[in-house]
C-alpha cells in the first residue's frame, strides 16, 4: 500500500477538475502543493506578489472556461491575495484562492502568519472552506470547482493547513470524488422568447447590449447570427467588445452616448445596468426605457431599472432559442430609420471631434495621437489588456477587437493592477497568441516587478505603457507635486532591459509608428514607454459625473 501526501492528493484533485494552471507565490507551508502541481502535470507559474497571481488564476479562468487555481501562503499571503477574489467575484469569474495556514495546534498562540483566513475571504467569495483531514481534500476541491464555476461565476476558497498539506494516508483511505461536469446550460421559459422578440419587434429605436457573461458563455456564434438576423443596432462593454467584432456594420460602439440615451428598447444580454452603464437611468438613458433582460442569474433582473421581458438561461443556449425563434418570424430592424440615420450621423460627429487630437504632433503627444500608431500594429488575433484612467478609456474606444475573450482590463471592480497578471495568464493559456498591454504609468507600477515573471518565463509581452505621469491626469508647472502626480518622464522601460528584455522609450510623436514597428516584431517582452501631455484627456464629456474616473463614456 503506498502512501500519499496532502500536497499531492490537492494537485491530483485539482487536475481531475480541470484545474490546470496554477499562479501563486510558494513559501511557508505551500511549497510541497507548488511542486505537486508541477509533478502532476499543472503549469505553475512562480510570480512576485500575490495580488498579480489571483488576478491571472481569474483571467486564466475566464479564458479556458474552467476556475484555475492561486496559490498563497499564510496571514500576508492570503490577505494579498483577497484582492484578486474580490475582482473574480466582481467579474464573474471562477478562481480557487488556495491558501496556506498555520498548523492547527497553535491556533490561538499566536503562531507564524496565523490567521483568520476563512472568515476573511467569505465575503469576498461564493465558499469559503478549511480542509480539515488529508482525506477529504478531493472532496472540498470539488465543491470548490463546482461552487466556482455553477450559477453565476464567482471565485471560491480553500484554507491548508500545514498539517494537512504534509501529512500523509494510504492511497485506499483517500474519499474520492466526482469530476464537476460542464456547467448545465439552462434555457429560458418559451413563452419569455416570444415575449422578448415582440418587445423587440416594437420599439423604434431598439438597442442590443453585449456584456461580458456573453463573452464567458461562449455565445459568440449565436449572438452574431442573432444580429445579424435582426439587424438590431449593438453595443459592447468593455469585455463584451469581440463577442460581435467592433468593425462589425451594425456596431454603435462610436455612438456609445446617443445610442444609449435614445433607444427605447435595451437587451442586455449578459451584461448589469451596473456602473459602466449608468444604472440604465436617466440622463444617460432615456426615463422610459424599456428593458428586455437575458442573464443566468434571475436575482439579477429588475436591478435599478424593471425589466420588461425576463430570460433567465444560459447565454449561448437563450440566444440560441432566440434565433430557432426567428425562423418562424419576418421582422427584422429595418436600416433607414431615423435611429439607424441619427446613430450614423453621429459616429461621424464623433470621428471628427477627435480628428483634431489625431492630427495634433505636438510634443508631449495626446492619447490619440499615440493610439493612432498604436491601433494599425496590433496583431488581429492579439489578446488586449488595457487599463489605467485615460489610457483604459480611450484605448476601449480606440482600440477594435475581433474575437470573443480578446480584452481584458479594469472590468466590474475597477481594480488597477491587474495589467501584468491578466498578460501572464493570456500568455500561458494562449502561448500561441500575441499579447499586448496598453496601460497607464500608475496602472503598471502597481503590478511592475511582474516582468521578471514574463521575462522569466519567456513570455514575449509587448507592452505599451502610455505615460503622463500621474494617476489619471500628471501635472505640470513648478509647484510642489499634487498627490495624483507620479514623476513624468519616469524610465520604465528599462525594467524590460533589466530582465533580457527590450525597452524602447518615446518622445516625439514621429518616433512611435516606427518603435512599435520594431518593438512588435523583437522576439522577447518589450516596454515602449512613451511620454504623454501630463494634461492630455479625452474628448469633452457630456456628462462627467458617474464616470468614476473609469469613465466607459466616450462619445
Ligand atoms: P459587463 O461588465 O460586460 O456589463 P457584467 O459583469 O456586468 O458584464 O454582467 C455579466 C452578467 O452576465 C452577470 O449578470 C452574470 O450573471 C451574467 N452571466 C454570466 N455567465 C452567464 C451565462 N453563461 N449566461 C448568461 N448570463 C451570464
Ligand atoms: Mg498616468
Amino acid at each position: 500500500m503506498a502512501k500519499i501526501s496532502g500536497a499531492t492528493l490537492m494537485a491530483r484533485a485539482l487536475k481531475q477538475q480541470g484545474v490546470d494552471y496554477m499562479f501563486g507565490v510558494v513559501g511557508f507551508p505551500v511549497v510541497p502543493i507548488a511542486y505537486a502541481a508541477e509533478a502532476e502535470g499543472i503549469t505553475y507559474v512562480g510570480m512576485r506578489n500575490e495580488q498579480s497571481a489571483s488576478y491571472a488564476a481569474q483571467a486564466a479562468g475566464y479564458l479556458t472556461g474552467r476556475p484555475q487555481a492561486c496559490l498563497v501562503v499564510s496571514g500576508p499571503g492570503v490577505v494579498h491575495g483577497l484582492a484578486g477574489l474580490a475582482n473574480a467575484q466582481s467579474n464573474c469569474w471562477p478562481m480557487i484562492l488556495i491558501g496556506g495556514a498555520s498548523p492547527t495546534d497553535n491556533n490561538g498562540r499566536g503562531a507564524f502568519q496565523e490567521e483568520r483566513q476563512v472568515l476573511l475571504a467569505s465575503p469576498l467569495c461564493k465558499y469559503a472552506h478549511g480542509v480539515e483531514r488529508v482525506e477529504r481534500i478531493p472532496f472540498y476541491v470539488e465543491q470548490a470547482v463546482r461552487r466556482a464555476l455553477y450559477g453565476r461565476p464567482g471565485a471560491t476558497y480553500l484554507d491548508m493547513p500545514d498539517e494537512v498539506i504534509t501529512g500523509e494516508i494510504e492511497d485506499d483511505e483517500v474519499e474520492p470524488a466526482p469530476t464537476v461536469a460542464e456547467p448545465p446550460r439552462g434555457l429560458a421559459q418559451p413563452d419569455s422568447i416570444e415575449a422578448a422578440l415582440d418587445a423587440l419587434e416594437s420599439a423604434e429605436r431598439p438597442l442590443v447590449i453585449v456584456g461580458k457573461g456573453m463573452s464567458w458563455s461562449r455565445a459568440e456564434d449565436e449572438v452574431r447570427q442573432f444580429i445579424e438576423r435582426t439587424q438590431v443596432p449593438f453595443l459592447a462593454t468593455p469585455m463584451g467588445k469581440g463577442v460581435v467584432s467592433d468593425d462589425h456594420p451594425l456596431s454603435v460602439g462610436a455612438a456609445r452616448s446617443l445610442a444609449l440615451a435614445e433607444a427605447d428598447v435595451i437587451f442586455l444580454m449578459g451584461a448589469r445596468l451596473n456602473w459602466i452603464l449608468h444604472f440604465g437611468l436617466p440622463p444617460r438613458f432615456s426615463k422610459d426605457v424599456r428593458v428586455i433582460q437575458l442573464d443566468l442569474s434571475p436575482e439579477e433582473m429588475s436591478n435599478n431599472v424593471q425589466t420588461e421581458v425576463a430570460l433567465v438561461g444560459d447565454g449561448k443556449a437563450v440566444t440560441g432559442q432566440l434565433n430557432d425563434a426567428l425562423e418562424k418570424r419576418q421582422w427584422f430592424c429595418p436600416s433607414d430609420t431615423p435611429w439607424r440615420a441619427a446613430i450614423a450621423e453621429k459616429i461621424e460627429a464623433n470621428l471628427a471631434a477627435v480628428a483634431p487630437m489625431i492630427a495634433d504632433n505636438s510634443t508631449p503627444m495626446n492619447y490619440f495621437r499615440a493610439y493612432d500608431d498604436i491601433v494599425p500594429r496590433l496583431p488581429k488575433n492579439a489578446i488586449i489588456i488595457g487599463e489605467g484612467a485615460n489610457t483604459m478609456d480611450i484605448g476601449r474606444t480606440q482600440m477594435p477587437n475581433f474575437g470573443a475573450r480578446e480584452r481584458l482590463d479594469s472590468g466590474s471592480y475597477g481594480t488597477m493592477g491587474v495589467g501584468l497578471g491578466f498578460a501572464i495568464a493570456a500568455a500561458t493559456v494562449h502561448p500561441d497568441r500575441p499579447v499586448v498591454v496598453v496601460q497607464g504609468d500608475s496602472a503598471f507600477g502597481f503590478s511592475g516587478m511582474e516582468v521578471e515573471t514574463a521575462a522569466r518565463k519567456g513570455m514575449p509581452l509587448k507592452i505599451i505603457i502610455l505615460n503622463n505621469g500621474g494617476i489619471a491626469g500628471g501635472y505640470e508647472g513648478d509647484g510642489a507635486l499634487p498627490p495624483h502626480a507620479l514623476m513624468h518622464g519616469a524610465r520604465y522601460e528599462k525594467i524590460a532591459e533589466a530582465f533580457g528584455g527590450t525597452g524602447f522609450y518615446v518622445e516625439d510623436p514621429a518616433d512611435l509608428g516606427p518603435t512599435l514597428d520594431k518593438a512588435m516584431a523583437a522576439d522577447g517582452l518589450v516596454i515602449v514607454n512613451v511620454k504623454i501631455s501630463a494634461t492630455a484627456g479625452k474628448k469633452p464629456q457630456k456628462y462627467t459625473w458617474l464616470d468614476s474616473g473609469q469613465s466607459t463614456s466616450m462619445n
